[in-house]
């Protein structure tokens, strides 16, 4: 048997912000022993999960299912709708922001990277980092573009390298005031089904998620949801594309079925996640997320440390960004807690490594697995001597006992 936990007994605490902790009611469904894809039964469970997703995203447009991971979604939102050459506006929020920029680049499209600068002495070189999507930024670039070079702007919903949630109906409103035809592309991967998210109403072209987040599962499956505006320029688009193709899968996904092998267990702990969404309803399942995120949040500022969204407006739902102070590495904090505790917190990515950590309050979790999370952080920065001005464990235990 294959041996995962250097700790004999109990429960590993998951708290990166994705994959999260699945609920053992999909591990249970995952279980289940695979079907033929081409026969009977296989239909109902596309059409049940395609249907499903359709309510998550709230959409009535088509949702492809990729079994990919998110990262397979963002080339796919990419190559069916541009052709090479393709001028794109990218909104940096943070290090998923960079890397999209960077697989829209790598494609020959020429992707411009946007962002409105933030003097911030916390982090000198990324005070941009700390603030979400600048809508009137993107308003006056697309105004200035009166030829209408730009073909889409990508932003990025909720930035899971540093804890901000960007409002993407300003982006949308931005580009209308503007008068702009290009299309809004938007990456909800970790942010479906824990934020709110409204792709009809937002009038989003292409929302790109995926599967180890929000929606509880493992990792391993992805989705784009389309509109009418995103399949119609999918039909002029000439970035080279074959396996990700829209088209056909759209096409053949009307009678339940794909034409290639779907990812049928994970299909199963789909249509599981998305009965238990259902059943709490979607603005439950939000509130939830917000609840948790302020119980997490008391206990950080208990702490006295910095977070790293520095905007409250735009404060995660899904995760909260840690600032270690001067001189602490937070890999290495990171790395006695997960020794000591068996609890693994996010890592900081690209120009944060080892300037901050990420606590995930997303998946299968609880008030009490947050408060012993934050219990695991405290003891594990106590340990490498940073002065706290308090307790976050107490401040938590306080909010999630006086918060109903
Ligand atoms: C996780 C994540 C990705 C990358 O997805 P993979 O599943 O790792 O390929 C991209 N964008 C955001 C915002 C994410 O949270």
């Amino acid at each position: 048997m294959l041996t995962l936990n250097s700790h004999p007994t109990g429960n590993h605490f998951l708290q990166i912000p994705g994959p999260s902790p699945v609920p053992d009611r999909l591990l249970r469904a995952m279980s289940l022993p695979t079907i033929d894809h081409r026969g009977p039964e296989f239909a109902r469970l596309g059409r049940q999960v395609i249907e499903g997703m359709q309510r998550i995203f709230k959409t009535r447009q088509p949702v492809v299912i990729y079994p990919a991971s998110g990262t397979g979604a963002w080339e796919a939102a990419l190559c069916n709708t541009l052709s090479p050459g393709d001028k794109v506006l990218m909104y940096e929020t943070g290090h998923f922001a960079s890397l999209w920029h960077r697989m829209a680049t790598r494609l020959g499209l020429d992707a411009e990277r946007v962002a409105t600068p933030r003097a911030d002495p916390l982090l000198p070189q990324a005070g941009h980092w700390r603030h979400g999507v600048d809508a009137e930024h993107i308003e006056a670039r697309l105004r200035a573009d009166t030829r209408g070079d730009i073909r889409a702007v990508c932003v990025v919903h909720n930035e899971t390298s540093t804890g901000v949630t960007s409002d993407i109906r300003a982006v949308r409103d931005a580009i209308d005031a503007a008068g702009h035809p290009a299309l809004l592309i938007v990456d909800t991967i970790s942010g479906l089904a824990c934020a709110d998210y409204r792709h009809d109403e937002w009038g989003v072209d292409v929302t790109v998620s995926g599967s180890q987040k929000g929606l509880m599962l493992p990792p391993g499956i992805s989705f784009n949801a389309l509109s009418e505006k995103a399949l119609h320029a999918s039909r002029a688009a000439r970035l080279p594309r074959a396996y990700w193709d829209w088209e056909e899968i759209v096409a053949m996904n009307t009678t339940g079925y794909w034409p290639s092998t779907p990812n049928t267990n994970l299909l199963y702990a789909l249509a599981e996640a998305i009965e238990m969404l259902d059943a709490e309803g979607l603005e439950r399942v939000f509130a939830r997320h917000q609840r948790w995120a302020a119980g997490v949040r008391a206990a950080v500022n208990a702490w006295g440390l910095p977070i790293q969204c520095a905007d409250p407006r735009r404060h995660s739902p899904v995760l909260t960004g840690v600032i270690t102070p001067p001189g602490v590495d937070a890999d290495e904090l990171r790395r006695v807690i997960h020794a000591r505790f068996d609890l693994s917190l996010g890592t900081g990515l690209g120009q944060l490594k080892g300037r901050m950590f990420r606590m995930g309050h997303l998946g299968n979790s609880n008030d009490l697995t947050l408060i012993a999370m934050v219990a695991g952080v405290e003891m594990g920065l106590q340990s490498q001597g940073v002065a706290l001005s308090g307790s976050g464990v107490e401040a938590a235990m306080r909010f999630f006992g006086d918060t109903p």
